[in-house]
């Protein structure tokens, strides 16, 4: 299908072309024609699937085919969980909304709120928003939403992970009794769902690629390693040449700032993004990143949700995530948009468990590559079960007292970590000379 049978104006199609889209993905040609007509829809797609353009598109037509008497209402509301996200959508509605009418604006905390509201001044219809910054310009009298004919809540069930789905429904609240909405997430649970039922009315239902399954264009595998050794594995594995660039995930931010610092040791530069960082330095890391002018980027899952960034050659989970959906969305970063991509798992001796839910999740075990530093702490580091009274150290007894003799003799458990895997077939891959840190 072409997007011209998507009954989308001239206007749109020529900057649909000089984006360099030859034909719709599947979450547009679903969900282009109910935007259209009006319809309220539930969205269940990953990111990385073209969801912006979906709904982005259909909007700057409605929007053009009747325009508003000025620029000064917000006629239609984006509503996304983090800044970076934001400022992707809205830089989407300026690409695919050149040469057109509707005006878009972008508004994000962490960053003075001047210059975001002389643009607002200036006029906008279309205004992309996280719920934060929107609430306090909405305290302070200078936003309205009751002539929002389009509500978009953007990542639902991250908005949810976020806490941020009470400030949804009192933002939703403030909106006028007929809109559209079209509410995306890339995962249902249960209070998306109840937020879903509460916001549509009568949606089409449109679901692409669920999170279950990750974009195939990934050759995914994986390699056990020690905790101390991961820095090692990791600028060994970022000096191949194949590595054009790659975005790291660590669980923490304290651990992405610790990565940066050891890949500078191993004379590798590295900039990272996460919560912690200021408005500023996340945009520099960001742009830096994206320019190529530092092709290793270090992040928090809640930094590098939703990011889009073009021609991401690998991805490479540091540490594995806690909850398995986040590793759909980490590696799902590359191999977008039809292009190929890796993605790199490392597990150490304590992420067993979230490498099984991983497994479970996806469906298949993930191969295991060796490399020069293998597994070789088989203990848990995390505390120990709670050892039963009856393995109490021998030398004092119930009341705490000093004993002379031991009570019991028979030695306290111990864990039995296993190697998963490990007997599975194996790729080795060669450290090169000076790889080491
Ligand atoms: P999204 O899921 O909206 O973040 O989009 C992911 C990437 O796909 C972005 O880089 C878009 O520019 C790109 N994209 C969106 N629609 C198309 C399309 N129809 N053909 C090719 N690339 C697209």
């Amino acid at each position: 299908m072409a997007f011209d049978q998507l009954g989308l104006v001239p206007a749109l199609l020529h900057n649909i072309k000089s984006a360099g889209y030859s034909e719709p993905t599947p979450i547009q040609r679903e969900t282009i024609p109910y935007v259209l007509e009006g319809r309220d829809v539930l969205g269940c797609a990953q990111t990385g699937t073209g969801k912006t353009a979906a709904f982005a598109l259909p909007i700057l037509q409605n929007l053009a085919r009747h325009p508003g008497a000025s620029h000064s209402d917000v006629r239609a509301l984006i509503l996304t969980p983090t800044r970076e996200l934001a400022q992707q959508i809205y830089d989407n509605f300026v690409l695919y909304g050149q040469h057109m009418t509707p005006r878009a604006c972008v508004i994000f905390g962490g960053v003075g709120q001047q210059n975001q509201v002389d643009a607002l001044q200036k006029g906008t219809d279309i205004l992309v928003a996280c719920p934060g910054r929107l609430q306090d310009l909405m305290n302070q009298g200078l936003i309205r939403l009751d002539t929002v004919e389009i509500f978009v809540l953007d990542e639902a069930d991250r908005m949810l992970d976020m806490g941020f789905i009470r400030d949804v429904r009192r933002i939703a609240e403030k909106l006028p009794e007929k809109h559209q909405t079209l509410l995306f997430s890339a995962t249902m649970p249960e209070e998306v769902e109840k937020l879903a039922m509460d916001l549509l009315k009568d949606p089409a239902e449109v679901k692409v690629d669920p999170v279950s399954s990750p974009v195939k264009a990934i050759d995914q595998y994986m390699f056990y390693v020690d905790k101390a050794n991961k820095k090692r594995l990791l600028a060994f594995l970022l000096k191949d040449p194949a590595v054009e660039n790659a975005l790291v995930f660590s669980r923490t931010k304290y651990g992405c700032d610790r990565i940066v610092r050891d890949l500078k040791k191993a004379g590798i530069e590295a900039v990272a993004i996460h919560g912690d960082k200021s408005q500023g330095a996340r945009t520099t890391a960001l742009s830096r990143f994206k320019s190529g002018d530092c092709p290793v980027l270090i992040a928090t899952d809640i930094a590098a949700r939703g990011l889009d960034i073009e021609g991401l050659s690998h991805v490479i989970n540091y540490d594995l995530p806690m909850e398995p959906e986040a590793y759909i969305h980490r590696i799902g970063r590359t191999g977008r948009a039809g292009r190929t991509g890796t993605a790199i798992s490392f597990c150490c001796i304590d992420e067993l468990k979230q490498l099984g839910q991983v497994e479970k999740l996806i469906g298949f075990r993930l191969p295991v590559h060796e490399s020069d530093w293998p597994m070789e702490n088989t203990t848990p580091s995390v505390p120990a079960k709670k050892v039963p009274t009856s393995y109490r150290p021998t030398n004092v007894n119930m009341r705490g007292e000093a004993v002379s003799k031991p009570r019991h003799t028979s030695p306290a458990p111990q864990a039995k970590p296993t190697r998963p895997g490990l007997a599975k077939p194996v790729q080795r891959i060669n450290r090169r000379k000076g790889s080491g840190m």
